[in-house]
């Protein structure tokens, strides 16, 4: 167990059983000394009244023999070194913290860092571990009186929350605009701004936000204009009752949205619609419930929707510290909420979604990190490992004493300075964690900046450089606990680009294995990437080469007649700068292009959550499947698929239709060999991985397919590359560990 807040829980558990002993910290989670009367009842009451940030994995006990029995209960001071993370995951104000802010205590109500033990910044506060003020940026903020005793008081909620602070004592909130500090209320004064159309840039948890008004029409496309960024959907800040009104809130999704870690949470829009501007030909929107005193505070005047999105340059990270925000964010914000509390560490908001199979991570960051993951069976004794993930959306893992930490979202190494947050965030999780890695992982590919740090930072020691779908088959494995002798499994792996073992591109496979190794059973036919990196940015160039690979280079010039297609072709032939690929990703891109997505992405997977959006538009949810051919060497060919769709595009079906026959199509391709594996007794199950099973409407239809055998899918770390350095750390481990 783990968790901020839990020893308090247990003293005064204890003292309500007028038991006596003492409880600590140790290394494994909380150890306690205990003896009197009803001692199975206290047992129980652990894991049933435990608060909500604890994590109570197991409760285990044993006799013990007191020299001395103590004459009432009491907390000592951990002295145990090595404690798994020793810093939870910051946490959304808690209800009683939001009564606080509301209510009649001078020293609380409207004060825009109230916090207690059940909430409040944690890692984004941390400067160095131990996890205690001194060494967190509040060090700057003595306390007074009255906070000092709340924290030295075992039965009050704040006994020992870091960063307990008040009205009196604490950091404090201002609105700056044009260089100078304005005065009156900051909260009013912001508020005000924002209702008026305005774009306010805001110091939260782990960066910096730009809001604006998220029913005003003109507020966004001023925000969008500013940024630079044309259609990607901005993320929204509602209560629940905005929630409910401009979209359609299950109880499962309103409950996710509640939890202590406030993701910003996917949910269908609802008849009463924001503006277009907000997620342009999207579903859905991404929500998220005020998750600071100070956002509940706002949220209070402005009474209404907020667009949230980071504040950053293009590609850059978010913005942390107050000059760099006046520095960087001057262009795009008319005025700063600024606070004086330092943020220790940039951590971007996490993005999740359920679907009927689950909750589905799609960025992991603030609120779900330092959390770690038990490592399956036969990997209790496993060495200490670091990996370091691929080159898009990064995130490297550490292994140690039979856990797993996956670090938070640091983004694509491409941009210079996430490479440096990439590069800090390594030594910075080596510290949270007391790491000593003595084996090293990374991907196949050598050239990535991950690849190259991990050879560098192995110096010597062991590397192991992994298939980058096999890892991702691995990671999927590593998440479900499936044990290290289990058997293999049948991964079906839909993914964008990976360096395969032949040298070729892959990102479309069924893979046989498991931690120990793999084969490739089945894969997509591959198709030239025209034009190298431009393949990846434009989707047509992905038409353009599977219509001519399926002999239908008269409809490539109709469709793509502006292009320059002779050149292009003379390249593929030629194989200049067209890599071959089975990639999904790029298929995906395909067949939004022969449906009309035109020019270029302007954001990584934009043509593929197009498509998706049109499929679940579909007026039946079980089209028919466009049909794939399988070859008996494994290939999966998408040729019929290109007829078929032909014979619906001459007679004017809907696109919609369309789409979801692709899906479908293109889950039934991948599933039917891997079910095959599966009844010949070659795998024991199947996985799901890959950044395509992002895609609700692609997992559901392969889910659904498959729903008879034992089933593997992600739903507590991303599919995509975001999970992918947990795999390459399981393979690793199973490589180096007896
Ligand atoms: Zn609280
Ligand atoms: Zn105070
Ligand atoms: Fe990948």
């Amino acid at each position: 167990m783990q968790g901020v807040g839990f020893r308090p829980f247990i003293w005064k558990l204890a003292h309500r059983m007028s038991l006596r002993g003492y409880v600590l910290n140790d290394a494994k989670g909380v150890l306690i000394y205990v003896t009197g009367e009803g001692l199975d009842r206290f047992e129980a009451a652990i894991s049933e009244q435990a608060p909500v940030l604890a994590r109570v994995d197991t409760v285990e006990s044993d006799a013990y023999h007191f020299d001395e029995i103590p004459d009432s209960f009491g907390i000592t001071t951990s002295g145990a070194q090595g404690a798994e993370t020793r810093v939870t995951p910051d946490a959304a104000t808690c209800a009683e913290c939001a009564a606080d802010i509301r209510g009649d205590n001078p020293r609380r109500k409207g004060y825009a860092f109230t916090n207690c033990t059940h909430c409040g910044p944690r890692l984004t506060i941390l400067r160095a571990l131990p996890y205690d003020r001194a060494q967190t940026s509040m060090a700057a903020f003595e306390m007074c009186a009255e906070c000092a005793r709340e924290y030295a008081d075992p039965a009050d909620r704040r006994f020992h929350a870091q960063p307990v602070a008040c009205v009196q004592c604490g950091p404090r909130v201002w609105l700056e605009a044009g260089g100078s500090e304005l005065s009156g209320d900051a909260i009013a004064l912001a508020a005000r701004r924002l209702t008026e159309g305005q774009i306010v840039a805001i110091k939260g948890l782990g960066g910096f936000h730009l809001a604006c008004d998220a029913t005003n029409r003109d507020a966004i496309a001023l925000l969008r204009a500013r940024k630079h960024r044309p259609v990607k959907p901005f993320a929204a800040m509602g209560v629940l009752d905005h929630i409910r009104r401009f979209g359609m809130p299950s109880s499962e999704e309103a409950a996710l949205l509640q939890d202590p870690a406030a993701p910003i949470v996917l949910i269908s829009k609802g008849t009463e619609t924001l503006p277009d501007g907000l997620a342009p030909g999207q579903n859905s929107y991404g929500w998220m419930l005020p998750y600071t005193p100070l956002l509940h505070l706002l949220m209070d005047v402005v009474d209404r929707p907020l667009v949230m999105t980071s504040g950053n340059l293009s590609g850059e990270p978010q913005v942390i510290g107050n000059d760099e925000a006046r520095d960087k964010l001057s262009g795009f914000a008319d005025a700063f909420l600024m606070n004086d509390r330092e943020i220790m560490r940039r951590l971007d908001d996490s993005v999740e979604r359920l679907t009927p199979q689950g909750p589905m991570v799609l960025r992991r960051a603030r609120g779900r990190v330092p959390g770690t993951l038990p490592l399956p069976k036969g990997f209790e004794d496993a060495t200490q490992v670091v990996a370091y993930g691929a080159h898009l959306k990064s995130a490297i893992c550490l292994l140690k004493n039979g856990q797993a930490l996956l670090s938070h979202h640091l983004g694509d190494l491409d941009e210079a300075l996430t490479w440096d947050e990439f590069q800090k965030a390594d030594a910075d999780y080596a510290d949270l964690f007391d790491h000593d890695p003595q084996v090293f992982a990374c991907d196949l590919h050598p050239d990535y900046r991950s690849s190259r740090r991990a050879a560098s930072r192995a110096a010597g020691k062991p590397l192991v450089e992994v298939q980058h779908h096999h890892a991702h088959l691995a990671a999927c494995l590593a998440e479900n606990g499936w044990a290290r002798d289990a058997g293999p499994v049948a991964g079906i792996i839909l993914d964008g680009l990976g360096l395969g073992t032949d040298n070729t591109v892959w990102g479309g496979e069924v893979l046989l294995g498991d931690y120990n190794g793999f084969e490739r059973a089945a894969h997509l036919a591959p198709a030239p990437l025209v034009g190298g990196d431009a393949a990846g940015r434009e989707p047509w160039r992905n038409l353009l080469a599977r219509l001519d690979q399926a002999g239908m280079q008269d409809i490539a010039d109709e469709m793509l007649s502006q292009r320059p297609l002779g050149l292009l072709r003379q390249a593929m032939a030629s194989g200049v700068n067209a890599p071959l690929s089975s990639s999904a990703g790029r298929l995906f891109d395909a067949f939004a292009a022969a449906l009309g997505f035109e020019g270029a992405q302007s954001f990584e997977g934009e043509a593929a959550m197009w498509l998706e959006a049109y499929a679940a538009r579909a007026p039946l949810s079980r089209a028919y499947p466009y049909s794939f051919a399988q070859w008996e060497n494994g290939v999966i060919d998408p040729v019929p698929m290109w007829d078929a769709w032909l014979g619906n595009r001459k007679t004017d079906t809907p696109p919609e239709a369309m789409a979801m026959r692709f899906h479908a199509g293109l889950a039934q391709a991948f599933c039917t060999p891997a079910r095959a594996l599966v009844e010949t007794g070659q795998a024991k199950a199947v996985a799901l991985s890959g950044g395509c099973f992002q895609n609700a409407t692609l997992l559901s239809l392969c889910c659904e397919q498959l729903q008879d055998l034992p089933l593997l899918i992600h739903t507590k770390t991303p599919a995509n590359d975001g999970g992918l350095a947990l795999g390459q750390a399981l393979i690793a481990a199973a490589a180096h560990s007896g």
